[in-house]
């Protein structure tokens, strides 16, 4: 028989790693002996008050030990030892010095042999890109019209050794990206409207922090919960709302599913290149619609960024943070931000132009609204009317430098697009920055909710010389 005494005697007592304790005191009001209470000093590692512990009055019945939600905060004294297998500084040593600057570890381009093209929808055609890319990290919450590329790549990643998380909101999704990007790691989700306004405040902190990450938004009707057909009512979100702060990230617009591929393979080059999330903006029809797909002849193996916050030795003494507490190392990093976000408007403007050059009215459409754009162009140019369509393939920066060019003896512009004047609204910004005045007059194409413009509408409205909003 075991004597209660001797068992008692037995039982480890709690042992106290103070520069892990938060001071949260839940250890205190667990305690039946009342013998914790906060010491009367702060921390200088962790910045807090930690507890101590009376060992004369503790009988080590371990209730302590089940409140304290900290990994390391309060521990059983007989597994100290573990302390020491965990912690970084015994496991790694001493931090780097700055003479051991991190070292980069630059990306492979590996050769694929050419293959017949694909039959695929939009989504997966997005996922395949991002896998070539050398995404092996997802994370994301389901939601039509963009869950189909979370399926696959929910089938793809564990053969890859990759990571797939459902996670339990589009909070929780974005602030996965913000840790998996500050490790160097390629990360992604997919999204759509209702879910991508979610993410906002996460993405202002990337941007913030300089953190990478790939959002691909199929954006559905609006606003609110709306319904599930194509619209282009995120523009302004993406272009002029990434959450608080001076945000800006790239907007890529795909126009078909080879395009969601190719552009979803840019936007993780261009995430990295700038330290900043790109956002792939794609819309319910593009993630759905079935195309040909034809892969690259390549695919990346990641490298590791020097800045990277990774577990090993060289890169532990890396910190990434988005805070700025004095008012004039804010402004000295939002001058940072500013200067590389003017970096992006000079080298990063993308357009797609067809019967532009000669055009005397030129349509302006990206998304799937473009593809209506150009079958109308080609009825136009058989009635012999000399018509033509700009397509921003980057709708942030606007792709002013290739449209300056084609503006001269203009007649008209026509911007066709599924929202209330949202892709107007930059083209506008975009002449009003670059001082174009007078500029040819703007007329519009508009449709919401999910219904597209149709060619034969795009046709009549131009030879009337009429606009169309419902
Ligand atoms: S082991 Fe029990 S008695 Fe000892 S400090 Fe923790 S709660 Fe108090
Ligand atoms: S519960 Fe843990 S973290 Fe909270 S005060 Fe006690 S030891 Fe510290």
């Amino acid at each position: 028989m075991i004597s209660l005494k001797k068992d008692l005697k037995s039982r480890p007592k709690p042992f106290l790693l103070a520069e892990y304790c938060k001071g949260c005191g839940r250890c205190i009001a667990a305690c039946p002996k009342h013998c914790i209470e906060y010491s009367n000093e702060v921390n200088p590692v962790s910045g807090y008050v930690p507890v101590v512990i009376d060992y004369s009055v503790c009988n080590g019945c371990g209730l302590c030990l089940l409140a304290c939600p900290e990994p390391y905060g309060l521990m059983p004294e007989n597994r100290k030892y573990e302390f020491q297998l965990t912690d970084p500084a015994k496991q790694f040593g001493p931090r780097p010095t700055a003479e051991t600057e991190p070292r980069e570890i630059p990306d492979q381009v590996i050769p694929l042999p050419e293959t017949e093209p694909l039959v695929v929808k939009g989504t997966y055609a997005a996922a395949i890109g991002a896998l070539l890319a050398g995404c092996r990290h997802f994370f994301g919450y389901p939601i039509t019209p963009s869950t189909e590329g979370a399926e696959l790549m929910a089938k793809v990643l564990p053969h890859l050794d990759g990571v797939f998380v459902q996670a339990v909101s589009e909070v929780a999704t974005v602030n996965h990206i913000y840790g998996c990007g500050g490790t160097g790691l390629r990360c992604m989700t997919f999204t759509s409207s209702p879910g991508f306004s979610l993410m906002l405040e996460g993405i202002s902190y990337l941007i913030g922090a300089e953190v990478p990450g790939v959002f691909v938004n199929v954006m559905r009707g609006g606003p609110g919960l709306g319904n599930i057909a194509p619209e282009q009512g995120d523009i302004k979100l993406a272009c002029r709302g990434l959450g608080h702060g001076n945000t800006h990230a790239l907007v890529l617009a795909p126009a078909d599913p080879q395009e969601m591929l190719d552009l979803t393979m840019l936007a993780f080059e261009l995430s990295f290149r700038y330290r900043n999330p790109v956002i792939v903006l794609g819309d319910g029809y593009l993630g759905q619609v079935t195309g040909r797909v034809k892969l690259p002849r390549y695919m990346i193996q990641p490298g590791l960024p020097s800045w990277a916050v990774y577990g090993d030795r060289e890169h532990r003494r890396n910190l990434i943070c988005s805070i700025h507490l004095s008012e004039a190392d804010l402004e000295a990093h939002n001058r940072r931000l500013v200067e590389k976000y003017r970096l992006m408007e000079e080298n990063e403007q993308r357009a797609d132009l067809y019967f532009a050059r000669d055009a005397e009215i030129l349509l302006v459409a990206s998304n799937t609204p473009s593809r209506m754009v150009r079958g109308a162009v080609k009825k136009l140019r058989d009635l012999g009317v000399k018509a033509g369509l700009f397509r921003p393939i980057t709708l942030w920066p606007f792709p002013i430098e290739h449209l300056k060019p084609l503006l001269p003896g203009m007649e008209r512009l026509i911007v066709v697009e599924a929202s209330n004047g949202q892709l107007e609204d930059e083209l506008r910004l975009a002449l009003g920055r670059e001082e174009i005045v007078p500029h040819p007059p703007i007329h519009h194409i508009r449709h919401y909710g999910g219904v597209l413009p149709q060619v034969s509408e795009i046709v009549q409205a131009v030879l009337e010389e009429k606009e169309v909003e419902p």
